[in-house]
């Protein structure tokens, strides 16, 4: 019974549980709290929650049920947001209380209040002595002057693109800037969209502007895979776009890959618009985090650039959705709601009704295959915005070389060769490896002890720099030693390369020229990366050697050599994505070269010049598509996705029997229903690749089934058995990842 005096709801709590719960608040509320946070005591602890229907069971008993506290007078939650969670939740078979844990931000899950708090701007002044103005020598002081000229900004925004506070504060000092609180100046993006571009853009060339005129004649729904080889105008065609969107009063969600585009992708929407742009990454602050999400919800703002969770941003008038570098494996979360944001988008953009464009110089073979098959509208820009010519890809063969210091380090001496005419010339060079460190790992010379992860199952590779050994799985460390801890011998011998070490060896060999290294040790935060970013372009260093950081998003136009140092590791990996993630990287790395007037090449090192794949690189069709069509061609043949759809069933545990037991109990569990599903491919229970991580023992159980919803069933039904008959247990962790990236 429901009285006047109180509304039944029910909520989704943040537990592993697949139900919801009936709670009362007080009040008589409409659909308006759908969405809503709510405050409950759930199993004795507060706990926030979230409205996913007003409850019509007319037989429960108000009296019995706990009252629940509405945070959200009104939701911010919206409808579409709302499905898109459902879908998500179901999809990737994990609890809609927790999806929306994992999307809200993090001062909205602990409750706080839907709402600006104070948000500090910079305004020029009025009535500045022109004299003050005139004995500004500092650039960057001018060009803050330049851009508040425009509009008042806040100081969080300078910081991103680049301005340093004590500049900011100089000017302050000077009585030509003063500090203002931004949240004050509320209007929306569309107040003043008739003087949207700050800039005036290039005029788009045949195939810009065929793409740019597909996607605007687009009605509804619609999945663009812009496939544009890198320098093509890609994101230009983005910009036009989302011109057109805000005209028309539309926000707009861009989503980039974890590893930000630094400052330059920010900056390119920021010198186009003459509107607020919101962004959402990992350097924010919770606070400036939640802001931004507040901007998109409030239209302050009509573009969000972010990362893989600003997909979960409510917007109530979503007229777009881009992927940037779509094929990027950042935009899969894996653990806890392990969606992936690109598929998930295009969800959201179908519930939407709005298009979607997918973005890459290097697609991913999942989106090939649908646009072959007519689901995604391929677009293709073959040639570079700036006239410039892609590089031609040659050999070394190592067998052919001498065994030097050199090769064991990584660098043939044809390879050294090669650096060192095109140094000598002016030009600079990349050298790529992915893998950092000093030497992969460590072993003893006399009695072959090995130094592995007291954690993982991982070797430890060497650090020198740092002095110690380190695990690339747990990130834990332990000092560099010198005895083997077995045979007391001092007879420790490194093996395999890392950047690190090639870096050394390329100082020693050229101690006049600036190197840089670019990975992850050497780099930690924006800022490195932007220092080392401008030694390159501004030819103060002619050589650098880094890891994946490197094939992302920057143009180094006087690059003229690529060196690809270890490809043979990508030929023999037993995931069957390798050859599809080193060709991407290939592409990618290569695409950096030759972006200038002269023209680049690059060279990979291999001890397999007679394989197929390798072969497929060099060969005159090496552009990206030709060597995709066949990739996919392979995994036809080994009905591998995208011809099957696989998942992932999990567990783990600190406890080895408690985890195998646990994976064996599902296998039983799964015999008893596999004859309803006998489309679905079903594997033994077994370990995965490294068992035992932080500690944690892993197993798993791979299914897959060329029928996405007969796969999704079984797994349906699996959950049910696992929740229903609450068969986990608290030292166990059960999950089921659909369409895994990586293999367990
Ligand atoms: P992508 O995103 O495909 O890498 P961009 O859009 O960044 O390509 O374009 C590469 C470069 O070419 C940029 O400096 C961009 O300003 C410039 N550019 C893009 N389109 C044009 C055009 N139609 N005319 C002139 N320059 C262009
Ligand atoms: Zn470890």
């Amino acid at each position: 019974m429901t009285s006047l005096s109180y509304t039944l709801v029910n909520v989704a709590v943040n537990r592993p549980m697949f139900r919801d719960f009936v709670y009362k608040i007080a009040g008589v509320h409409t659909d308006e709290c759908l969405g809503s946070r709510v405050s409950i005591n759930f199993a004795g602890s507060n706990d926030i929650g979230v409205i996913t229907s007003l409850c019509s069971d007319a037989s429960i008993d108000e009296k019995k049920l706990k009252e629940a506290t509405l945070i959200d007078e009104k939701s911010f939650i919206t409808a579409e947001l709302f499905q898109t969670l459902q879908f998500g939740s179901n999809y990737y078979q994990y609890p809609l209380g927790q999806c929306f844990n994992v999307a809200l931000p993090k001062l909205l899950r602990e409750g706080r209040a839907f709402n600006y708090e104070s948000i500090p701007a910079l305004r020029l002044k009025e009535n500045v002595n022109p004299l003050a103005l005139k004995r500004i020598k500092s650039q960057e002081q001018q060009q803050i002057i330049n851009i508040l000229a425009q509009g008042n900004v806040r100081r969080k925004e300078l910081r991103e693109r680049g301005f340093s506070s004590q500049q900011e504060t100089a000017l302050i000092k000077k009585g030509i800037i003063e500090l203002i609180e931004y949240k004050a100046q509320y209007q929306t993006f569309y107040d003043n969209i008739s003087d949207l571009l700050k800039e005036k853009p290039p005029i788009p060339n045949l195939e810009q502007q065929n793409a740019i005129h597909m996607i605007n004649s687009a009605k509804g729904f619609k999945v663009f895979l812009v496939n544009g080889v890198t320098g093509s105008g890609k994101t230009e065609i983005y910009l036009r776009v989302i011109e057109e969107i805000l005209k028309k009063g539309k926000s707009v969600i861009v989503l980039v890959p974890e590893i930000a585009l630094t400052p330059q992708t920010f900056e390119r929407f920021y010198r186009r618009f003459n509107t607020p742009v919101a962004t959402i990454h990992s350097a924010l602050s919770d606070r400036e985090r939640l802001d931004a999400y507040i901007d998109m919800y409030k239209e302050r703002a009509g573009i969000l650039i972010g990362t893989r969770t600003s997909l979960f941003t409510p917007i109530k008038n979503l007229g777009l959705i881009v992927i940037d570098e779509e094929h990027d494996s950042s935009f899969k979360q894996t653990e806890t709601f392990r969606y992936h944001a690109r598929n998930l988008a295009i969800m959201r953009a179908k519930i939407n009704n709005c298009p979607i464009i997918l973005g890459s110089a290097t697609p991913s073979l999942e989106s090939f295959y649908n646009a072959y098959n007519g689901l995604y509208t391929k677009i293709d820009l073959t040639t570079r915005a700036g006239g410039a010519t892609m590089p031609g890809i040659s050999l070394i063969d190592l067998k052919n070389e001498p065994l030097t210091e050199g090769i064991k380090t990584g660098i043939s001496a044809s390879l050294e060769n090669e650096i060192g005419e095109e140094t000598a010339k002016g030009n600079q060079v990349l050298l790529f490896l992915n893998r950092r460190g000093f030497s992969h790992h460590l072993v003893c010379h006399k009695c072959g002890y090995v130094f592995m992860c007291p954690h993982c199952d991982n070797l430890l590779t060497v650090h020198k720099n740092a002095n110690r050994l380190l695990c690339h799985v747990c990130e834990n460390s332990m000092p560099l030693p010198h005895v083997c801890p077995q045979c007391h011998e001092a007879s420790l011998l490194e093996q395999g390369f890392g950047t690190e070490q090639v870096y050394e060896y390329l100082h020693i060999r050229y101690p006049d020229i600036n190197i840089e290294r670019i990975d992850r040790d050497t780099i930690t935060n924006k800022n490195q990366l932007e220092q080392r970013l401008k030694r390159i372009r501004s030819g103060e260093s002619q050589i650098m050697i880094g890891t994946q950081i490197l094939a992302k998003g920057h143009d180094f136009p006087n690059v003229t050599l690529v060196g690809i140092l270890d490809i043979d590791s990508a030929l023999f990996s037993d995931d069957f994505r390798a050859l599809e993630t080193t060709t991407q990287l290939i592409t990618q790395v290569s695409g950096r070269a030759g972006r200038g007037q002269k023209k680049g090449r690059v060279i990979i090192q291999t001890h397999h010049n007679d394989n197929f794949f390798i072969n497929l690189l060099i060969s005159p069709h090496n552009n990206y598509d030709f060597i995709a069509s066949e990739l996919l061609k392979t995994r036809k043949k080994l009905s591998l996705p995208p011809y099957t759809n696989q998942a992932f069933i999990l567990s783990n545990s600190a406890d080895r029997n408690k985890a195998f037991a646990f994976i064996k109990m599902l296998e039983q569990k799964i015999a008893l229903i596999a004859p309803n599903y006998a489309n679905v491919h079903i594997t033994n229970a077994m370990s995965d690749k490294m068992e035992k991580q932080q500690n944690r023992y892993h197993f798993h159980i791979l299914a897959s089934c060329e029928n996405r919803v007969t796969l999704n069933q079984f797994l349906n039904h699996l959950r049910q058995i696992v929740y229903n008959n609450k068969l986990i247990s608290a030292d166990v962790r059960f999950a089921i990842e659909i369409d895994p990236i990586f293999m367990y």
